[in-house]
């Protein structure tokens, strides 16, 4: 029985996820996405384009631009920023609406980027210091500085926005309320959070080292958190695929989530994890009272700030 909210309306994106290159200079130790640099051969944009090609008519309208990241100081570092911008013009023309997620971005590229994307992400993960000395060592994008300085970029360029918290990566409670209330006082000031992801963490088969985990049963819990930190307007999603057990994911949406986030053929941050895909989600939500509905990559409110062009292309896929 839903008791917590009236509206019994649980969003997902239909979403491809292209990945312009694995390498990463970071060396995050849970990371089962990263390859060496050089070890990664980029995505050409012919490949990319024969790929795009092959979702059309599929429903798939998101496409998700998740990329290792290129050291700022590398002489790829240009090349690499172009290539993003190409694949989602490349998406738009072909009828898609790209979200590009590729790490910490100079302003001058993020300003460029969303000319390109109808939103944009980067997760917060953790604003705690400690984990420089753990998990994230020898990744120097996770400063918790930099991260917050994204966030307020992408609120200076109006850009709607998706960040989220990792959990069990060696956090403390008190670290997970001091994330939530970071991202809340940007929000506040800049009113560009569209959704904020609680997703735990989870083990795989290609991480270098370990990090806790989360218990999953403690996940609606920190739901609940979130939701009574964060203002309202900001939508709060959990990654169905992270969750095998179907009470825990009920127990979810019962504690405020909202969402259930790009659903797609795999999910590349976590490739031991399928996504589950609709017809599943809809057998576990249903019974419970839960209508699972197709949304945009970028949320209702933000639609009329877009510009003309990206307006335009909400338009031809048929959210606006
Ligand atoms: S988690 Fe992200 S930043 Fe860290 S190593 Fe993996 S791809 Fe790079």
């Amino acid at each position: 029985m839903l008791t917590a909210f009236a509206s019994c309306r649980i969003t997902y994106s239909p979403a491809y996820t292209l990945v312009p290159t694995y390498e990463c200079f970071n060396r995050c130790s849970y990371c089962n996405f990263r390859q060496d640099p050089g070890k990664s051969p980029w995505l050409e944009l012919p490949d990319a384009e024969r790929i795009l090609k092959s979702l059309m008519g599929t429903g798939i309208r998101e496409i998700l631009i998740l990329s290792g990241e290129v050291h700022p100081n590398s002489e790829k570092r240009t090349d690499w920023c172009d290539r993003l911008y190409e694949l989602c013009e490349l998406a738009l023309g072909l009828g898609f609406l790209p979200h590009t997620n590729a790490g910490p971005l100079s302003f001058e590229e993020m300003a460029r980027l969303k000319t390109v994307n109808v939103s944009m992400g980067l997760m917060v993960e953790q604003v705690t210091p400690t984990l420089l000395e753990t998990v994230h060592r020898h990744a120097p994008s996770k400063v918790p500085g930099v991260r917050l300085q994204q966030l307020a970029w992408a609120g200076e360029l109006k850009i709607p926005f998706t960040t989220g918290l990792l959990l069990g990566i060696g956090e403390t409670p008190g670290d997970r309320q001091a994330t939530l209330e970071a991202i809340g006082q940007i929000h506040q000031r800049w009113g560009h959070i569209q959704e904020v992801i609680i997703q735990p963490y989870r083990p795989g088969t290609h991480q270098s080292g370990e990090a806790p985990g989360l218990e999953l049963k403690e996940l609606p819990a920190e739901v609940a958190r979130a939701r009574a930190i964060l203002p309202e307007a900001v939508a709060l999603q959990v990654p169905p695929n992270l969750i095998e057990e179907p009470e825990i994911l009920l127990a979810c949406l019962e504690a405020g989530c909202r969402d259930l986030g790009g659903i797609g053929p795999t999910d590349e941050v976590n490739p031991d994890y399928p996504h589950l895909q609709v017809d599943r989600l809809k057998r576990i939500l249903e019974p419970a009272g839960w209508e699972l509905v197709e949304r945009s990559p970028v949320y209702p409110q933000y639609h009329a700030g877009l510009s003309p062009r990206l307006r335009s292309h909400l338009i031809q896929a048929g959210y606006y």
